[in-house]
């Protein structure tokens, strides 16, 4: 292969014009559950399904059967007028070489993905990184939308996302830009992470850290980072936990603020959901935080845990993530 830069694409996609009237299947596949939807330009869904994911390359499988499926319950005429698939996968993916390079939650290495999905589905299948592709959608047609320079943090079971700077996409060295989960925020004294550092934001940030730490602190479980968000006008525990959460959050993207100046921040992923008293926060502490710099508005995404399944269908309608 020569320099020369690839396209986010298995088979050439971008030759094909999805037009207004064509369908487009996505899939987002997480670590415990492969969604799938066929929607039209509007983002109607026309059929939907999910299944859980299966360990190791099988997952691919379970996509092209999913897709499969989920095609075969379109009647003849809707089903001619799909035109284009994305797949978004976790982990780290080669997009360019169409390469699942490694995901620890559903446990694959260096698979291939070739022309498995377009043999199979008979149209141009792109793939991507699930994070760059939900929040590229984020950024473009959702809560960061008409913004030049935008930070969007999908926070989920982890914290990651995506970074925006005038007008363009960031793509990093390995593809993907805005790993905001892995700052490390509390070196000494911190909880380990997954990832092999110790006190990372999402150590303390994710909705998995924040539904933790609560039944730590007070020894009852908790099921979700919601039901701490909901009990935050009367509970002192859940206040001190949202507090930790937000404090993590503010001094992880502190310097990312420095470097960037975003004018704003997007709060994507499940969590959003937690909606504006996440937002105000995250703001005050970032604005105690900056002397020679405006605080960035700080605003919750559209798309919330659907930000995978809505970056799939615009990323497999527009083509690449620009
Ligand atoms: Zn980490």
């Amino acid at each position: 292969m020569t320099g020369k830069p690839m396209r986010s694409t298995t088979t050439g996609g971008d030759d094909l014009v999805v037009g207004a009237d064509d369908l487009v299947l996505g899939l987002d596949v997480g670590g415990t559950t492969i969604k799938a939807e066929i929607s039209d330009a509007a983002g109607t869904v026309l059929a939907a399904n999910a299944v859980a994911t299966p360990r190791g390359e099988a997952a691919f499988d379970a996509m092209i059967e999913l897709g499969d499926k989920l095609l075969a319950t379109l009647p003849d005429a809707a089903r001619t007028r799909v035109r284009r698939a994305a797949v978004l996968l976790p982990g780290v993916v080669d997009s360019a070489r169409g390469i699942a390079v490694f995901s620890a939650n559903v446990g694959w290495r260096d698979v291939e993905v070739g022309t498995r999905f377009t043999d199979r589905w008979g149209m141009p299948v792109l793939i991507e990184h699930d994070v760059a592709a939900a929040g590229w959608a984020e950024w473009r047609f959702g809560g960061g939308r008409d913004r030049d320079t935008v930070c969007v943090i999908i926070i989920g079971t982890g914290i990651s996302g995506t970074l925006s700077v005038a007008g363009r996409f960031v793509r990093g060295a390995i593809g993907q830009a805005g790993e905001y989960g892995h700052i490390p925020v509390r070196r000494t004294h911190g909880i380990p992470c997954p990832c092999g550092n110790i006190g990372c934001v999402e150590t303390v940030a994710s909705a998995a850290a924040i539904a933790r730490a609560y039944a730590r602190r007070t020894g009852s479980e908790c099921s979700s980072a919601a039901d701490v968000f909901a009990m935050i006008a009367t509970d002192p525990d859940a206040q001190a936990v949202v507090a930790d959460a937000v404090d993590a959050l503010a001094d992880g993207l502190v310097g990312v603020v420095h470097a960037v100046c975003p004018e704003a921040i997007v709060l994507g992923g499940g969590l959003a959901g937690a909606g504006e008293i996440l937002a105000e926060r995250l703001h005050d502490a970032l604005t105690d935080r900056l002397r020679v710099i405006p605080g960035p508005q700080v605003v919750i995404g559209e798309y919330g845990a659907r930000a995978g399944l809505v970056g799939a269908a615009r990323f497999a309608r527009h083509g690449s993530l620009t």
